[in-house]
């Protein structure tokens, strides 16, 4: 079914009517934070029974960045006068383990942050301050890797030698795996981010139902899309069938994008990273390959991680592991709002608390 066709509100009602007479308990895990925003400003949670719950997972680029990274990059722009540190809009109000330092902050301090809404803009910011060093903050997933090389090759080709990346980028399928290896995880069934499918294809989500017998849908996101995903997964497991489905077959292919993922493989090693709530996670994350140490901001700047203690009352770790839902924070909408966040699941556009707050709960 394409999605004009499912468009027809006729069509959406027989899909609801057919979710609501549904008894059987089911926990779907929606993987990343675009399908979390999607799903709680369309209401899809008011449509469905109680006993169908849609979990947020660990899919939200700045939720995932640790406390660590945070507070290595505030010490780096605290620490070095002739830098302008650039970045997608989302990281500059994330706080790091002291709860009023953060890149924001020490603008507003005079310190030279610039938000970008891409990376090839901080490229061309390195060409217009010549005399300042410029580093780029690399976060996200799959999705927003492809920006990262886009940039770095511009560099390259430019010969421009005052533009560092700090490579935070990770890999979603480690996460996943780090997640179901848990004792507890209680998810029967995921739905699977679309432009991270676009880049690794229908293939990257395999070993969801080969090695982990759990129904999986690749799905867009629209709100069609979403229900229609719900529908094909609840189906599954009616139907006692473990597959993968792909119902964005308009834009995931089986193989995913190969010339992206050859140009991952030219630039950046994988790695072990470490992850907010989850820890540390073999090769689940990418760093730049010492054949482009040049750009390399941690190489250029010696940033290392210290251990960091968060606000022990701040409950992201479990809301990213999908383990509670984001009202059950003790800190939720009394002391950690989108004014004042006290985790990055309230900072950022993708996260499960900043969500519930604009849209389920206040
Ligand atoms: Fe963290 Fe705030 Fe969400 Fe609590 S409400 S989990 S402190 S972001």
């Amino acid at each position: 079914m394409h999605l004009s066709e499912f468009k027809k509100p006729q069509d959406i009602y027989v899909v609801i009517n057919y979710l609501k007479g549904i008894d059987k308990k089911i926990n779907i895990m929606e993987v990343c934070g675009t399908h979390t925003m999607a799903i709680a400003k369309s209401g899809i949670k008011s449509l469905l029974p109680p006993n169908i719950k849609l979990i947020s997972g660990p899919g939200c680029p700045v939720c995932v960045t640790p406390s660590e990274e945070i507070d290595a990059v505030l010490e780096l722009c605290k620490n070095n006068k002739n830098l302008i540190i650039t970045t997608y809009g989302d990281m500059i109000k994330v706080p790091g383990s002291k709860p009023n330092e953060s890149l924001e902050r020490l603008k507003a301090q005079g310190q030279d942050v610039r938000i970008v809404y891409s990376a090839l803009d901080a490229v061309d910011i390195a060409k217009e301050n010549k005399e300042k060093d410029i580093v780029f903050l690399g976060i996200g997933f799959e999705t927003t890797t492809p920006g990262t090389i886009l940039a770095l090759e511009e560099a390259i080709n430019q010969k421009i030698n005052n533009f560092y990346i700090y490579s935070m980028h990770k890999l979603v399928e480690p996460a996943l795996r780090a997640l179901l290896e848990q004792p507890d995880f209680d998810i029967d069934a995921f739905l699977c981010p679309g432009h991270v499918g676009a880049v690794i294809g229908e293939e990257g989500f395999e070993f969801l139902v080969k090695e982990y017998n759990k129904p999986s849908v690749i799905c867009g996101f629209e709100a069609g899309d979403i229900l229609i995903a719900i529908y094909k997964i609840v189906n599954q497991i009616l139907n006692n069938r473990v597959e993968l489905e792909n119902e964005y077959k308009r834009v995931v292919k089986k193989e995913g994008n190969k010339i992206i993922k050859n140009k991952v493989e030219t630039y950046f090693k994988v790695s072990d990273d470490l992850w907010r709530g989850l820890g540390l996670i073999q090769n689940s994350g990418l760093k730049l390959k010492d054949e482009f140490k040049e750009y390399d901001a941690s190489k250029k700047f010696n940033i290392t991680l210290k251990q960091s203690n968060i606000n022990s009352a701040c409950k992201c770790g479990d809301v990213i592991k999908g383990k509670i839902e984001p009202t059950i924070c003790p800190l939720f909408g009394k002391v950690c709002t989108p004014e004042n966040p006290v985790g990055p699941c309230m900072v950022s556009s993708e996260g499960a608390c900043a969500a519930y707050y604009k849209y389920l709960v206040f």
